[in-house]
């Protein structure tokens, strides 16, 4: 774990990403009251419903109950993301997260445009074809470019997805202050230096604030997946997990491990089959305590 070890300092990667919350603090674990005092019911968000409490209610959450929890008015709107971040040239009034030059413009295409887009960059597959020696007219390929074109921007979809739709009707108020943690989840990405695969896993864990928020857990599946379809560096791609978790619901700390095999390493250039790239980040209490960041380590890596 220590070799690529890009667990990165909270403030650090704030500044890569822009972030104009690179100070804030998280509360320590230490704090916690020693004798467990007993869990107090659900705030009642609205005054009318309340989300369902204790871990098991919380796993068990249906999408009606999800329709019926408020969400806390910060949310609505997904203030960070809805910023332009310090450093960042790109305003983000969608809430996207990190979005590059021509995100905006896709992520608002008409149907026209997006038809237009398609047929573009079939086009552009078309040259490639020329390009490596192929005879784009053969039978075999007439309809390639075409189905690449569609197959790419699928592979990319994350950059039409808002992380407020993501994860807005999934922010439960609850007493929680335990771990959660979702391991191994299945990452598919494109390295933005070849445009190839990189595939592996990631184990999300975060310990909400005290009297604070929960994420509905497959939201930490759909945050992944929304930055994973996008072209990415597996470093940065694990830090705007836990960063994206960490503003949506402000928790005591995020921690975010991935393991991925990179098909630029496997089958070009220095062609090291089965070569994984570890990296990680670690904010908040994750970040700060020994103890708490060991205690995630053992538990994404304990035996099923
Ligand atoms: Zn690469």
């Amino acid at each position: 774990m220590d070799s690529i070890n890009a667990a990165a300092d909270r403030s650090a990667a704030a500044a890569e990403l822009g972030n104009a919350r690179a100070d804030h603090k998280h509360a320590d674990t230490s704090e916690r009251p020693t004798s467990r005092q007993p869990r107090k019911a659900s705030k009642q968000i609205d005054g009318t419903t309340a989300a369902p409490s204790g871990s098991a209610a919380l796993e068990n959450l249906t999408a009606e109950d999800a329709m019926r929890i408020v969400l806390p008015a910060r949310m609505t709107q997904f203030e960070p993301f809805g910023k332009a971040r310090n450093g960042s040239p790109i305003p983000d009034p969608d809430g996207l997260g990190w979005p590059g030059k021509g995100t905006l413009e896709r992520l608002h295409d008409s149907k026209q445009e997006a038809g237009e887009r398609q047929t573009r960059l079939a086009g552009a597959i078309r040259t490639v074809l020329e390009c490596i020696g192929e005879d784009p007219d053969r039978e075999g390929l007439l309809k390639t470019p075409e189905r690449y074109a569609k197959a790419l921007l699928w592979l990319t979809r994350g950059y039409e997805e808002r992380l407020s739709d993501v994860i807005g009707g999934a922010i439960f108020a609850e007493d929680h202050d335990e771990m959660v943690i979702v391991r191994d989840i299945d990452i598919f990405s494109l390295c933005e230096h070849h445009m190839v695969p990189f595939v592996g896993k990631v184990s999300i864990g975060y310990i909400p604030s005290r009297g604070g928020h929960v994420l509905g857990i497959s939201k930490l599946a759909r945050i992944a997946e929304t930055f994973s379809r996008r072209l990415q560096v597996q470093e940065r791609l694990t830090k705007q997990i836990a960063m994206a978790i960490d503003e949506a619901i402000k928790p005591r700390g995020v921690a975010v491990v991935m393991e991925a095999t990179h098909m630029c390493m496997t089958m070009r250039g220095v062609q090291k089959p089965g070569a994984t790239t570890v990296t990680s980040a670690m904010l908040g209490a994750f970040r700060d305590k020994d103890k708490t960041r060991s205690e995630f380590l053992t538990l994404i890596r304990s035996p099923r």
